[in-house]
């Protein structure tokens, strides 16, 4: 099997890495969305949320986690930021290693496109 970012995580593929440790890497989007676009990914492969069992709940955290700690670095804590989590086909998902979108640094609109 090949996954993009399971070959970013193991850095088979270059990417912009911001932040890495055991279980989680996050790194700058290819094609930025807002001017602070990080995706944060667990180093585990799960291909969408459907995967997600009771046992990845710490794991799924980190990301969380870690995607809040990123924001609060770039100063998007008391201004504001959006985590996505996309899901599938109806969401926009393309890359089929769940990953966590954070973005910041601009207004967002609600509802989402
Ligand atoms: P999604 O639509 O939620 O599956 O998001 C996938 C994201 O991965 C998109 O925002 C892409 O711009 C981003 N992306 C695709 N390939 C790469 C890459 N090689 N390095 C960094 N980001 C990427
Ligand atoms: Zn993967």
């Amino acid at each position: 099997m090949s996954c993009l970012f399971c070959n970013i995580a193991q850095k088979k593929i270059p990417a912009t890495v911001v932040y890495e440790d055991e279980d989680v890497v996050a790194f700058k989007d290819l094609n930025p969305q807002a001017p602070t676009h990080i995706l944060v990914i667990p180093k585990k492969h799960i291909s969408t949320l459907n995967d997600l069992q009771p046992a990845d709940a710490e794991l799924i955290g980190k990301v969380i986690l870690t995607a809040k700690n990123i924001a609060g670095e770039n100063g998007h804590a008391e201004g504001g930021y959006r985590l996505v989590l996309n899901c599938n086909k109806d969401a926009g998902q393309t890359v089929f290693h769940i990953h966590c979108h954070l973005l910041g640094g601009r207004a967002m609109h609600w509802p989402p496109g």
